[in-house]
């Protein structure tokens, strides 16, 4: 799937790293300071005749009144440009809540899902996190999101389709802190450990041993995960001084975790 000639709208070669925001108590003063970076960051349309930044801001108010709270993710989402990682005949669809497809049977998740899962994942910790593990890149979304709230992110796809697709809807953005890696995820990369966090956008039986090997101390583990039963739940482990302690939460539905590469 490619984007044609379609233009590409501008956006900011250095990506300011996301600064130490407290939890947002108060969902108005959290939601202007939003409204202002989404201001600041982007007046450009997305030549389908629709101002994207509008579009974004009005997705990220939907995400405020769902529930998600957290500040950094809300900023993170209305900056990034979700319309970028979709093809070009689903972009009208781009900021709706709405899973979509990205080639090779995979999908991105709705943007209710991605935040929430960014919220569990930052937890109550200051921003930057460290560096983060993603484990299957996709079309590169969730990691341009992960690049605004930790300081490196190493996101691992198996299948070479999607992992040179990501790399090339990420090229215009130039994000430093991106470290796009083709290969088994269920081995997690070792060279980048330990990690203040691990993501999975696949979801597994069990979260994979190399994972926890990986993790640091103070770390968390966000991930679909089956644990033995026939439905996924989203599962959290975090590392603490006295061991791993592991959180089951709601119910979901992502891609399988696969091993091996294609
Ligand atoms: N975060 C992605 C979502 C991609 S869907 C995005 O924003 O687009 C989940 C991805 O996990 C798929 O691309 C799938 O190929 C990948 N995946 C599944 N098992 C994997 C593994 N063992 N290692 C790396 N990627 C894997």
């Amino acid at each position: 799937m490619t984007h044609g000639n379609r233009p590409r709208p501008t956006f900011p070669a250095a990506l300011k790293t996301a600064p130490a925001v407290a939890l947002g108590a108060n969902k108005n003063i959290a939601f202007n300071a939003l409204q202002k970076s989404v201001k600041a960051v982007s007046e450009s349309s997305t030549g389908v005749g629709l101002d994207s930044a509008a579009v974004r801001a009005a997705m990220v108010r939907k995400l405020a009144a769902q529930g998600v709270q957290h500040e950094g993710v809300l900023r993170a989402m209305g900056e990034i440009e979700r319309h970028g990682f979709v093809d070009s005949a689903l972009v009208n669809q781009a900021y709706e809540d709405t899973s979509l497809p990205i080639g090779l049977g995979q999908t991105i998740s709705k943007p209710n899902v991605v935040a929430r899962m960014l919220e569990l994942l930052i937890h109550q910790r200051p921003l930057p996190l460290g560096r983060v593990l993603e484990v299957g890149t996709g079309c590169g979304y969730q990691a341009a999101l992960l690049s605004r709230i930790c300081t490196e992110v190493y996101t691992i796809e198996r299948l070479k389709g999607l992992h040179e697709k990501a790399r090339n809807l990420l090229r215009p953005y130039r994000i430093p802190n991106i470290h796009l890696l083709f290969g088994d995820g269920m081995l997690g990369f070792p060279s980048g450990a330990p990690y203040a966090g691990i993501i999975a956008a696949a979801g597994g039986d069990a979260v994979p041993q190399a994972w926890l090997d990986q993790l640091a101390v103070g770390g968390r583990i966000v991930a679909p995960a089956s644990l033995g039963k026939t439905s996924q739940s989203l599962v959290i482990v975090d590392r603490t001084p006295q061991g791993f302690q592991q959180t089951v939460l709601e119910a979901v539905q992502f891609v399988p975790l696969k091993s091996g590469i294609g």
